[in-house]
């Protein structure tokens, strides 16, 4: 059985007193009216997370999670944090890859592989993101650009090490645009995406791999999307930042 993730990725958004309130409404929420069984991860600014970990500490569906880590474990990289920083701090999720790291901080395929190295090796779970732009999309060839995303960062871990991973295909045409793929086109990238998985490291690791969708989920369309046999569950931005909004979405895929 796959773990069914619903994750929040609140970018830089937030002050901390904004954070703290989300952060209680959204703890709330889950707590009254989530019943099954739906890992949520919160994914904060850096800044606020060991504050935030005493509100969901008694919160037993949500996690917390960084949205980005540096590659090295320390030094001379002003501004960054490292895996051994979170998992030190006790947080277990960060998010490596998304799209706005690779176009705004040219992160290489290459470099995402050392950085989810960084996080497996210290305990953490990696939530990578993958995905084609609107270009690549039209030229048709998106299935492949998004296969080449998982061979060059993910294809050199062992089978147990990538059982620790979670994938977030987003096509970055769909995030923050409003423009959602179809649930034929989420389904047909994740099941190409496990097919890829399948030929690495065989069909029982591949299906025990999360795949969450994520580009412009919302409470109207995550059911529909969540019911696709290869879609785990969602990555979501925008409707992270509102609690009724995000709730709707984990009640959609409990
Ligand atoms: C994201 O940034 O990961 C994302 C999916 O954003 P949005 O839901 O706003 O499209």
């Amino acid at each position: 059985m796959r773990k069914k993730i619903v994750a929040g990725n609140w970018k830089m958004n937030k002050t901390l007193d904004e954070a703290l309130a989300l952060t209680s409404e959204v703890v709330n929420m889950i707590q009254d009216e989530v019943r099954g069984d739906v890992e949520v991860v919160l994914c904060t600014p850096a800044l606020y997370l060991t504050t935030l970990k005493k509100y969901v500490e008694n919160a037993p569906k949500i996690a917390l999670g960084a949205q980005n880590c540096h590659e090295k474990a320390s030094g001379a990289y002003t501004g960054e944090i490292s895996a051994p920083m979170l998992k030190a701090a006790g947080i277990p999720y960060v998010i490596i890859g998304h799209s706005e790291r690779r176009q705004y901080f040219a992160e290489s395929n290459a470099q995402l592989a050392a950085k989810v190295d960084s996080a497996l090796e210290n305990g953490l779970t990696p939530i990578f993101c993958c995905g084609e732009s609107l270009e690549q999309r039209q030229n048709e060839d998106y299935v492949n650009v998004v296969k080449t995303q998982l061979t060059e960062s993910l294809f050199h871990l062992s089978a147990d090490q990538l059982a620790s991973v979670v994938i977030a295909y987003e096509p970055i045409w769909a995030i923050g645009t409003g423009l959602t793929a179809s649930s034929e086109q989420a389904q047909e990238m994740h099941a190409a995406l496990r097919a890829h998985l399948s030929s690495k490291y065989g069909s029982e690791v591949a299906d025990g791999i999360s795949i969450l969708y994520g580009g412009s989920v919302g409470a109207g369309n995550a059911a529909e999307l969540f019911a696709c046999p290869d879609v785990d569950g969602g990555l979501v931005g925008g409707a992270s930042l509102k609690s009724r909004d995000f709730t709707d979405i984990v009640k959609a895929r409990q």
